[in-house]
């Protein structure tokens, strides 16, 4: 394949269709002049015969992908047509690009590709294809046109802390599809009100499809699901209670150190150690040289001192490890009666740091109970998938230096974690650009004049815009 085949193939052309070709190279970039094969031409008016009248003056430039490392322009002498009954004059067919657009319809492709990454920001999309900031946006706004999506049938709510959440909140409201492991939607505020807005819009029928909704413990969302989605069940996410319930235990151990004498082994352990009272390790490892004790010691002893410092330590670190073997291993059918014996001993122990998750389990019962449900797959109902996607979205954010434009943000996210969503390459161009401040009107003499503190500028401005 010669170099001039390479470049026709990347620009969908054929050979036949090509009169001639030839490079240019010059500093750091290549220029590309091309001259298409002379075709005759009907009249696109009356369909009456047409003449050549030979090149246009200026050459059409079309911006194309890099070639080698090269910003890489297309130059193409275009020929010009005039029809011999009606005198219409008309330019050859355009195979390149747009009409309007300075880039050709291979860059603007890979462009989008390239959006389709979250981890590419617009600043380094702009660089690699010799664009503006602003121009990447641009196509962004104009290509990827995202309407609100189908509900899915298993949805996941979750919530992603923002600035850019709308209407006083604090953070943005994620819709996930479960099953297919999509992002769905992204609403601008999670309180029950915008919720409810944004629901009632949707026709019923579409609504009575989702049948299990995954929330975290946000009141609101098991409300209006509630009222909203009549066939659903509602499960809340078991890795959030679990979560809650170890915040409640690390309470405790929090205190119990701070109460502990500065030094002492008590406090070495609870600040050093606590990790073996978290999450499940290997206890029997090989001893290995203790520089506090001085002698050599293996996970279990360190983790047998750690129970013997306090009887409440204990028994609210047993209650824990309950909760979340319960969670692990109970089953639809015996989940009810393992979480009455559950609750039951939480309350027994009478341990002021579990009084809030007490609360929470008498609150979220059945929702804890749905949780054990396994519609899908064997998987139990979880937020799983949604954490996943919160993760990625908060990625999108970091890489971005912190969007700060909501829409945008909506479309780009969801362009990227949903491959159901597609671009289109249109010639209208549409902006999510917000409104800024319309400029005030400026004057330079003001200024000058407002040395008395008193004599406001607004004052002297509005005095000088009158004369
Ligand atoms: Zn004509």
């Amino acid at each position: 394949m010669t170099i001039q085949d390479f470049i026709t193939t990347t620009l969908n052309l054929k050979q036949d269709q090509i009169q001639n070709i030839h490079l240019i190279k010059s500093h750091n970039s290549l220029e590309i002049h091309i001259t298409l094969v002379n075709k005759s031409y009907t009249c696109p008016r009356c369909g009456g015969k047409c003449k050549n009248k030979g090149f246009n003056n200026h050459p059409r430039h079309y911006q194309t992908l890099p070639f080698a490392g090269m910003s890489s322009t297309i130059v193409w002498h275009r020929r010009r047509f005039v029809c011999s009954d009606c005198g219409h004059s008309f330019s050859e067919e355009n195979p390149f690009g747009p009409e309007n657009f300075h880039q050709t319809y291979s860059l603007l492709n890979q462009l989008l590709i390239d959006l389709r990454r979250p981890e590419n920001t617009y600043l380094s999309i702009a660089r690699k294809y010799n664009l503006s900031v602003s121009t990447v946006q641009l196509y962004s706004d104009s290509f990827i046109h995202v309407p609100r999506l189908t509900l899915p049938e298993n949805l996941g709510i979750d919530e992603l802390s923002s600035r850019m959440s709308k209407y006083g909140g604090s953070y943005l409201c994620i819709f996930v599809d479960n099953d297919n492991r999509l992002l769905t939607e992204i609403l601008p505020n999670r309180s029950k009100h915008s919720l409810s807005r944004y629901l009632e819009a949707i026709p019923l029928a579409e609504r009575k499809h989702v049948r299990f909704v995954t929330i975290d413990m946000w009141e609101p969302y098991r409300d209006v699901s509630l009222k909203y989605f009549p066939n659903c069940i509602v499960a809340v996410d078991p890795f959030h209670v679990v979560k809650n319930l170890c915040q409640c235990f690390n309470r405790l151990r929090i205190d119990l150190m701070n109460q502990a004498v500065y030094d002492s082994p008590a406090y070495y352990l609870l600040k050093q150690w606590h990790k073996l009272l978290d999450s499940d390790y290997n206890l029997d490892n090989e001893p290995k040289y203790n520089s506090f004790f001085r002698r050599k010691l293996n996970y279990r002893d360190l983790y047998n001192m750690l129970l013997a410092l306090h009887p409440d330590l204990r028994l609210a670190y047993h209650l824990k490890e309950m909760y979340r073997d319960f969670n692990r291993n109970a089953t639809e059918d015996d989940c009810e009666e393992r979480f009455q014996h559950i609750y039951e001993a939480f309350c027994e122990s009478n341990l002021y740091c579990y009084t809030d998750f007490i609360g929470l389990l008498e609150h979220w019962k059945p929702e804890i109970l749905n949780s054990f449900k396994r519609p899908y797959e064997n998987r139990k109902l979880s937020n799983a998938l949604a954490e996943n996607t919160n993760m990625r979205l908060r990625s999108l954010m970091t890489v971005s230096n912190g969007y700060s434009n909501f829409e945008r943000f909506r479309a780009r996210a969801l362009f990227c974690l949903n491959n159901h969503v597609y671009y289109s390459l249109t010639s209208r161009l549409t902006t999510l650009k917000r409104q800024g401040k319309k400029r005030g009107s400026y004057n330079k003499q003001s200024y000058l004049l407002s040395d008395d503190p008193n004599n406001s500028i607004d004052t002297i401005t509005d005095h000088f815009i009158e004369e």
